[in-house]
């Protein structure tokens, strides 16, 4: 997944573009800046390599987030389904935007389940956080379908799943509303930020207007700009849309690159009977950033677990112990500060999250290993992870 792996002058050379030439503020300054626009020049080609109307770029995935929330009109009060098993972000965007997330059911896709969805929808459900975990999608013409029958938004959390698609479409492009994450460990980094895609105009006129303090972004002169909404500061900078942009143009080579290096890993662990793959809806589809294997039992799964790391294999992940991907360990989500309260603390009938339960999830993610598929990997490196594996699952 990490495109920070291979930094090269590439990025260098479009930092120093704007540093030389440019100007760090996305928006006006154009006596200044010598027609460098980096913001820009990266919506531009995220809108024409994933085929989707408009792109705006945000300072984090989960700024992105936050964005598309507030522009398709979620927020207080609304009921909005989410997965157990992502990065405690998707969850807390909703919780300020008093929000209020209502935890389904996974499948062995690693994602919703129609049937966990179905399961938790009530006349207040606005949307889904469809988090495409792992780079991967779910069963997303099952997904699509509820979400039309019920009338809700199906915003994709695809900040893990840059590059990722299902059935040709862009995972991110789906839905009315989806996001990545920039950050400095995902598939395409800029050191920090994000993106909110959507083929709804009225969507991307919000979000462009929502972080940037409310800027109708038509006039020549900020101080002169329209407010027509409220907004917030998720600018991003432009030296960070610059190494996005030295990123976005690797993300071929980095996709092909995972492909093939996971593609080795997963058919050395098919000779092992005890070892089963989380199942992809569209294999072609998958961004290939992590490989999810199942264990028979979490007992198993946490010996697989100690026994990679005693053979000193890097970047391996038990989501189910791990605090901050797995809702069994969040027992924060209505506790701010001492001074502070979160817009769901004032919510009386929210739900006691210490008592939410999710144990068709819990069999699954208990039994769960992934392993991060790096793109600096040598023959080598490889091999070294094969031996491992014969070694931890010839016990
Ligand atoms: C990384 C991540 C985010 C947040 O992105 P940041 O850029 O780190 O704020 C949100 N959701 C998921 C699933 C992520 O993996």
């Amino acid at each position: 997944m990490p495109g920070f792996e291979i930094f090269d002058e590439s990025e260098k050379e479009q930092i120093n573009e704007v540093m030389d030439k440019g100007f760090t503020f996305r928006y006006n300054f154009d006596g200044m800046r010598n027609d460098v626009w980096k913001a820009r020049e990266l919506e531009g080609m995220i809108c024409e390599t994933l085929d989707v109307k408009h792109a705006h770029l945000v300072s984090s995935g989960t700024t992105a987030l936050t964005t598309a929330l507030m522009a398709a009109g979620i927020g207080a009060g609304d009921e909005v389904i989410v997965p157990p098993f992502t990065f405690v972000a998707s969850v807390e965007a909703l919780v300020f935007a008093g929000a209020i997330p209502i935890f389904a059911e996974i499948d062995e896709t690693l994602t919703l389940s129609p049937e966990g969805i179905e399961a938790v929808i009530t006349p207040r459900t606005k949307a889904i956080n469809f988090v495409h975990m792992c780079g991967s999608m779910g069963k997303m013409d099952e997904i699509k379908a509820i979400c039309d029958k019920h009338n809700l938004v199906l915003l994709e959390d695809a900040c893990q799943a840059t590059g990722a698609s299902y059935k040709g479409k862009a995972l991110g492009t789906i839905g009315q509303v989806g996001t990545f994450s920039f950050d400095s460990v995902k598939t395409i980094s800029c050191g920090e930020g994000g993106a909110v895609l959507t083929n709804d105009s009225n969507i991307y006129k919000n979000a462009h207007m929502f972080a940037d303090h409310g800027h109708d972004h038509m006039g020549m002169d900020r101080g002169a700009e329209s407010h027509p909404i409220m907004g917030n500061n998720f600018r991003i900078s432009e030296m960070n849309a610059a190494v996005g942009v030295a990123q976005w143009r690797k993300l071929p080579r980095i996709l092909e690159t995972q492909r093939k290096n996971k593609k080795v890993l997963k058919d050395a662990l098919k000779q092992y009977p005890e070892v089963t793959f989380r199942e992809l809806p569209d294999e072609a589809g998958d961004n290939a950033g992590f490989l999810s294997i199942f264990l028979p039992t979490e007992t198993r799964a946490r010996e697989v677990v100690a026994g990679l790391a005693e053979q000193k294999v890097p970047a391996v992940f038990y989501w189910y112990a791990n605090n901050w991907h797995y809702l069994k360990n969040w027992t924060h989500i209505h506790n701010m500060t001492a001074s502070a309260k979160l817009p769901i603390e004032l919510i009386a009938d929210r739900p006691d999250y210490t008592q939410i339960k999710t144990p068709k999830s819990d069999a699954i993610i208990s039994r769960t290993v992934s392993m991060l598929i790096q793109l600096s990997w040598t023959e080598e490196d490889i091999q070294s992870r094969i031996d491992a594996f014969a070694t931890v699952f010839n016990q």
